[in-house]
């Protein structure tokens, strides 16, 4: 029985419904919705630990604010029971009208603060899942128009360009570069956004055959250049996701392929090691090397340093490593000498469970 005197004597107007056991409180929760819980532990039926349980959301919270009250010495449960989403607890032998109403208040307060930030927070969930895909729709719905542009202008070169004379042969050459550029912007776009739409698949990844598969794509790009490729004769198998273990290292790669200084050969060195449960990847160059300062600008999307006339590129290959790290909970990081070279690293937790 709550001692209603306590609550009666104040200016706040409340209306009190009162149960008699766990399940007709936990009922009367259902129908009535209560501002605040005063939750006796000992109640005929339940222990006031199994009511809270009952009141636990699917996602862990409880959406009440609930006090628990409990006999002198029985503090232990009540700490277990804030543990467990509780508010507050208050001894009954302790309760005076002036504690009650400042533990109801408080309790009142802090779940009403908790509701709205858990629904700003679904509201920005949802607003960027919407951004998203608006991003993936329009880089989707762009795709075709700027494949007819890019083939037409192709087709103007190839068939009218004894017609063209010299600007309109230069304008639309500029025309077909830049459908590709845009082309390939695109793609990336799509990449990108297609990881947020991801859920992981782990499973063991043998980063031999993965490293072997990344070169493969750039052999073209390898062989112009007239790289030379250091990679350890045999990776290690590590607990991960393939597609997004390829993302990275292809991209890392084919950056320390792209940045390098003119008239040097670009020298890229893969490294793995294996720290306790970790991965440590290490992506050196001997490339242009990058300034300190950019360690964090140049993971974000459409950051770049140089023009597209000096390296050509779309701001996005990092953004995708970064993205990729972040879903498997890693870090990726770079540590760089302007002039003479980057080492791009990237450590993976609790991957180096074996085949
Ligand atoms: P992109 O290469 O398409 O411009 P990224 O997101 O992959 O986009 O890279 C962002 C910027 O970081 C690049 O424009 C470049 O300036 C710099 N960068 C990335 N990798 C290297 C590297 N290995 N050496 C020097 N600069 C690099």
């Amino acid at each position: 029985m709550i001692r209603r005197y306590l609550l009666q004597d104040t200016n706040y107007h409340y209306s009190i419904l009162e149960a008699e056991t766990g399940e007709e409180g936990l009922a009367l929760c259902k129908s009535a919705k209560p501002d605040c819980i005063l939750l006796d532990y000992d109640l005929p039926d339940l222990d006031g630990l199994a009511v809270l349980n009952a009141l636990t959301s699917d996602d862990g919270t409880v959406p009440y604010a609930v006090i628990m009250l409990t006999d002198q010495g029985n503090e232990a449960i009540a700490q277990q029971a804030t543990q467990h989403g509780a508010q507050d607890y208050l001894v009954k032998g302790e309760m005076t009208a002036g504690n009650l109403l400042r533990a109801i208040h408080n309790a009142i307060e802090r779940t009403m603060m908790r509701q709205i930030m858990e629904q700003q927070h679904r509201n920005l969930a949802q607003r960027n899942q919407e951004i998203q895909a608006f991003a993936y729709a329009l880089a989707h719905d762009l795709r075709a128009p700027l494949r007819a542009i890019g083939g037409f202008a192709q087709i103007v070169e190839q068939d009218y360009r004894t017609q063209l004379d010299e600007n309109g042969l230069r304008y639309i050459q500029r025309i077909i570069q830049s459908s590709r550029q845009m082309d390939r912007l695109i793609d990336e776009l799509l990449s990108y956004t297609r990881l947020e739409h991801r859920t992981l698949r782990r499973k063991p990844v043998d980063l031999t055959y993965v490293v072997q598969q990344v070169l493969e794509q750039l052999a073209e790009r390898i062989a112009a250049t007239a790289a030379s490729i250091i990679v350890p004769t045999s990776l290690p198998v590590i607990y991960s996701d393939q597609t997004l273990i390829q993302q990275i290292i292809l991209n890392l790669v084919s950056n320390a392929l792209l940045y390098h200084r003119p008239g040097n050969a670009p020298r890229v060195e893969l490294q793995c090691i294996l720290q306790h449960q970790d991965c440590l990847l290490a992506v050196s160059d001997n490339g242009i090397g990058i300034a300190a300062a950019y360690q964090e600008r140049i993971f974000q999307v459409f950051q770049r340093l140089h023009s597209e006339d000096e390296y050509p590129g779309t701001g996005i290959g990092l953004a995708i490593v970064k993205k990729a790290v972040d879903m498997m909970g890693g870090q990726v990081w770079f540590e760089s000498i302007v002039g003479q070279g980057s080492t791009f690293y990237v450590k993976l937790p609790s991957v180096a469970e074996s085949a």
